[in-house]
């Protein structure tokens, strides 16, 4: 279907920012085809359908850099065991959740937190999952999820040592036979939704031969890996004993770090570590309201970026809204560091402009602007600007603003996927109810172990 959007203040994410009124968006297939004087447009595309912004903000959708869908099923789980450091939190909770999940709840823990992605203006989530008893077809069920509701995603299993050879080896036939799939469909369609990288879940579960075969898959397949790092020191110290190494040297010693890998967190990391990202031109992902519940420390995405490192934002299952993520983190390292000055432009920059760079690397698909020739991936927002709203000043206005307005209508991919606020083709309630009956089979398990 071809759209033309009029009746907008369209935030065009361009460098420099513009902010354009009476001008209108058009949209062929998956593409932004023009972006003009509305009249003009209404003129010459005549056949393309109308869509009434009504006054309302229009600006490109946002980008969620580092998630966990499955983190839903720990919403209101009772623990069995207390924790008391980074590493029991993973060993009591997350390790004993993920084998507790099998296909369908799978499938239904990425439907719910995909839906309530979009209603947040979230167009493209890029996940990392791990369901060590249900791992073959995994992704296929994550991507049918979202393909059900039209999100974007970047999807990758997560290998680890952690329950032994076996469970490792179909981790990473699982990665390959996904890439694979997405390969052949981006061969077909350039805007094709879904993509996957080499999924790991950290330098200190994952030995040499791990790596290997990580490596291995990467080259042959053109991807990159989706790690934690540095998260905690539990990583630091133990890929130390274990292996010799920290784990960004043990990264780099195996060919894993470049412009097609992400970092998640890069916590606890030196002017070494540092200087491998920097001269790899890896990316790194922030996930602040996660560090701050999981008390690991705060990352200093500051010296990184005077490093010239690329830094994203993700929510790492936290949040389904990365608007509020980024606020919070605006606040965190005000707040850390004793400093109001701390943090403006770099926010901007984290999530409007490093985020999209994230998916042009990995994908090759340009996001994150509306500018022809871009993938039509865009919000409309409930936002009145009640002071002037520029292209200079749109940064205030979104962290002081849109941040908190309602995200009326999303188009992914030149969809319309939702509109005056409801989700389109789905039944949210039904869709929890099964997700409820699938949770308490998880819960019970967990309970098991
Ligand atoms: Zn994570």
């Amino acid at each position: 279907m071809n759209t033309l959007i009029t009746n907008v203040q369209i935030i065009t994410q361009e460098t420099p920012n513009r902010v354009l009124t009476g001008q209108a968006v058009a949209i062929e297939g998956a593409w932004i085809k023009a972006v003009g004087p509305e009249a003009e447009l209404r003129q010459q595309l005549a056949d393309f359908t109308v869509l009434d912004g009504r006054g309302r903000v229009l600006m490109p959708g946002l980008i969620n850099a580092h998630n966990h869908f499955y983190g839903l099923y720990a919403r209101g789980l009772a623990l069995t065991r207390p924790m008391s450091n980074f590493h029991e939190i993973l060993q009591y909770l997350w390790w004993a959740l993920d084998k507790s999940l099998d296909e369908a709840a799978v499938y239904y823990n990425a439907l719910v937190p995909a839906i309530a992605s979009i209603k947040h203006g979230v167009t493209t989530v890029i996940d990392h999952h791990a369901s060590p008893n249900a791992i073959d077809g995994s992704l296929d069920q994550i991507e049918a999820a979202m393909a059900q509701v039209g999100l974007r995603g970047i999807l990758c299993y997560e290998v680890s040592d952690r329950d032994g050879k076996a469970v490792r080896q179909a981790g990473l036939q699982e990665n390959e036979r996904y890439i694979q799939k997405c390969r052949a469909a981006r061969g077909a369609d350039p805007a094709h939704l879904f993509d996957g990288l080499v999924g790991l879940h950290a330098s200190f579960t994952v030995d040499d031969e791990t790596l290997a075969s990580a490596a291995a898959l990467c080259q042959s397949l053109e991807r990159g890996v989706h790690i934690h790092v540095q998260e905690d020191w539990v990583d630091n110290d133990l890929s130390e004993e274990r292996y010799g190494h920290g784990p960004l040297a043990r990264l780099y010693k195996h060919n894993l770090l470049g412009p097609r890998t992400i970092c998640a967190h890069v916590i606890h990391s030196d002017d070494v570590d540092l200087r491998l990202l920097e001269h790899t031109q890896t990316n790194v992902t922030h996930q602040p309201q996660s560090n701050m519940n999981n008390a690991v420390g705060r990352a200093d995405i500051f010296h990184m970026r005077e490093k010239g490192i690329l830094v994203g934002l993700g929510t790492d299952g936290m949040t389904p809204d990365i608007k509020a993520e980024t606020r919070t983190g605006y606040l965190l390292h005000k707040y850390a560091l004793h400093n109001s000055n701390v943090g403006w432009q770099e926010w901007h920059d984290i999530l409007l402009h490093n985020n999209p760079t994230i998916v042009r690397r990995l994908t090759g698909q340009p996001v994150g602007q509306i500018t022809p020739g871009f993938l039509a991936d865009m919000i409309l927002v409930d936002y009145y600007p009640p002071t002037p709203l520029t292209g200079e000043n749109g940064w205030g206005h979104f962290l002081y603003g849109l941040v908190d307005a309602p995200v009326d209508t999303v188009l992914i991919n030149g969809r319309v996927v939702m509109q005056n606020k409801v989700v389109l083709g789905v039944d949210e309630a039904e869709i929890a109810a099964a997700s409820r009956a699938c949770a308490a089979k998880v819960w019970e398990r967990f309970q098991q172990q």
